[in-house]
């Protein structure tokens, strides 16, 4: 594991030792202002406008007060009013983006409309604004440096979201049902969280700034004065007008210099360390559960009719899916093949109702045991997804946390739609281990523990782990090698028949789905050309699509052909 001080390359990391450095001198004078500073800052120790001497390092202010002194006291206000503000604005962009970037649509709007107009308004006007309304004083300094400086955090955190969420374990979870207020927490949250702490650091940054312009304006605390009071009493009082800006205007000028370039030091080293830790950070899987109302089991398990998706863009509509029409019995294997781009993905993510951003659902209608899943809520949407119909993901190993062992993720799994005992829930795990041929020995272990056909058999553990009636496959052997390809698709038919589930697999590869389907259905340019018994597909193709996919089909033997 790496530490916050682990950054990415040599330039960032010499950036955040020297910015630590700072920050650690400041926290500590900050600290230890009272055994540090020779004398009271409140305190007229001195003549007033006293040059420096002995007794009086930098001399004396106009009423006789310690300069040196109120300059030591000063960076507990600074830092002060600095970190309470940042971490107010981090908390409030942090949630505020957080949910724009996951909920989209009109939430989403709503918020980054506001995020907008806050972040095309001067800053410094704005404040003063506020300031001067709301009088001076160290709380409404810090409300009104937050209320500025959040949206800048709410703004990065959305477009980090934006892009997390359409990650394959993400897109997972939401597969399986798991509705926001279990994803945010849990899972986009974790993964958001290092790029909080340059988030924070800079809007520290930002903050310390504002309060010394706020303190220069005299909207400061005047009782506990920060280096921008300091500055700001050194202006009213002319220290321009003599040697004493020397010692009266330069050190809390530098003192602020110095704090903010060590903040913005630290926070770059921050930054660049967070960002691909982001991009590689895959958060733990699961889902949340909703109850839902009985299933209609004399309808068929999945029903797809005259279903037509769209990808629409500024430019172009692409008719992805076009009037395509299947069900899929109970018990039943259905093989979906076409070539790539002919649109068995889009049906696929249809069927459980999670067509990509960009698509429109144009026509038709989807139904899962009799439900139509245009007419449900999200909340009876995702109730139904992970529970009564489940996918099986292409990409095995990113399907899966690879930080988790495979026992947790089933377990995960199973208590998302069940609220069972965690120790039944790994019993139950334990089964579903021995259902799809995993030793239950091995449970404890990580993905990386186990080969691309085994982790292949994990996710289709998960996919069962609430048995459900539909199960949909969208290349499930994508990426492994032949013999074990034989090996999880015959897995998947015995599974069917087993457990008398409606099998939906997508394959580009003829090869893949004939050797198991009952019906095949070929897709060419978003339209089903045909669809029948396996054997008569392969037999006799009607289609002359079909023809050719099936002579391009390098075949052992005939018998083979006619299974
Ligand atoms: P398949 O799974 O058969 O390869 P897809 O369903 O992925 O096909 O894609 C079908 C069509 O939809 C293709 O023409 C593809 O270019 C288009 N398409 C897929 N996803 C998107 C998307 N997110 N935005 C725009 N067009 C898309
Ligand atoms: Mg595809």
């Amino acid at each position: 594991m790496s530490g916050p001080v682990d950054v990415g390359n040599n330039s960032s990391r010499r950036f955040a030792i020297v910015g630590l450095a700072i920050l650690g001198v400041l926290a500590l004078v900050a600290a230890m202002a009272p055994l540090l500073a020779p004398y009271d800052p409140s305190d007229r120790v001195g003549r007033p406008f006293a040059s420096p001497s002995a007794e009086h390092l930098l001399g004396t202010n106009d009423v006789g007060h310690d300069l040196l002194s109120e300059l030591i006291y000063g960076s507990r206000i600074s830092l002060l009013v600095g970190i309470v503000a940042a971490l107010a604005a981090t908390i409030i962009g942090a949630a505020v983006g957080l949910l724009a970037g996951y909920l989209r649509g009109w939430v989403d709007t709503a918020l980054m409309r506001f995020v907008d107009v806050v972040l095309a308004l001067p800053v410094l006007p704005l404040t003063i604004v506020i300031g001067v309304f709301a009088g001076p004083g160290l709380i409404t300094q810090i409300l009104v440096i937050s209320a500025v400086i959040w949206a800048g955090v709410a703004r990065e955190l959305r477009a980090q979201v934006l892009s997390l969420r359409e990650h394959d374990h993400i897109q997972a979870l939401r597969a399986m049902g798991a509705g926001a207020s279990h994803v945010l927490p849990r899972h986009v949250l974790p993964a958001v969280a290092p790029l909080l702490v340059p988030q924070f650091v800079l809007a520290t940054k930002a903050a310390i700034l504002l309060e010394a312009s706020l303190s220069f304006l005299g909207l400061g605390d005047a009782t506990a004065k920060s280096w921008g009071a300091m500055l700001s009493i050194a202006h009213a009082r002319s220290a321009f007008l003599t040697d004493a800006w020397l010692w009266w205007v330069i050190p809390p000028g530098l003192a602020i210099a110095i704090t903010v370039m060590a903040f913005a030091l630290l926070g770059y080293a921050f930054e660049e360390r967070a960002r691909p830790s982001l991009r590689d950070r895959v958060p733990p899987r699961s889902a949340v559960a909703v109850a839902a109302e009985p299933p209609n089991l004399d309808a068929p398990p999945l029903a797809i009719d005259k279903l037509t998706v769209e990808y629409r863009s500024d430019r172009s509509v692409v008719t992805a899916v076009d009037e395509v029409s299947l069900t899929v019995g109970p018990g039943e294997l259905v093989g979906l093949v076409g070539a790539s781009g002919s649109g068995k993905s889009t049906v696929a993510a249809a069927a459980i109702g999670l067509v990509p951003p960009a698509a429109t659902l144009s026509g038709g209608a989807v139904s899962v045991q009799g439900r139509d899943l245009a007419t449900l809520s999200g909340d009876e949407l995702r109730a139904l997804r992970g529970d009564r119909i489940a996918l099986v993901p292409q990409e095995a190993m990113s399907a899966l946390n690879p930080v988790r062992t495979v026992r947790a993720q089933l377990v995960e799994a199973i208590r998302a739609h069940r609220a069972v005992p965690r120790a039944a829930a790994r019993a139950r795990a334990d089964e579903l281990f021995e259902l799809v041929g995993l030793d239950p020995q091995r449970a404890g272990k990580y993905p990386h523990q186990f080969s691309g056909g085994m982790c292949q058999r994990v996710v289709i553990a998960m996919a069962l782990a609430n048995d459900p009636a539909v199960v949909i496959a969208d290349e499930p052997t994508s990426g492994l090698d032949p013999l074990i390809e034989v090996e999880v698709l015959e897995l998947l038919n015995e599974l069917r028949r087993r457990l008398h589930l409606a099998l939906l697999v997508v394959s580009h590869d003829l090869n893949v789905v004939e050797r198991i389907a009952d019906r095949i259905a070929v897709m060419q340019d978003g339209r089903i050309v045909e669809v029948g018994p396996a054997a008569r597909v392969l037999a006799e193709p009607a289609h002359p699509y079909t023809r050719g996919l099936v002579n391009a089909v390098p075949r052992l033997t005939t018998a083979e052909a006619s299974r």
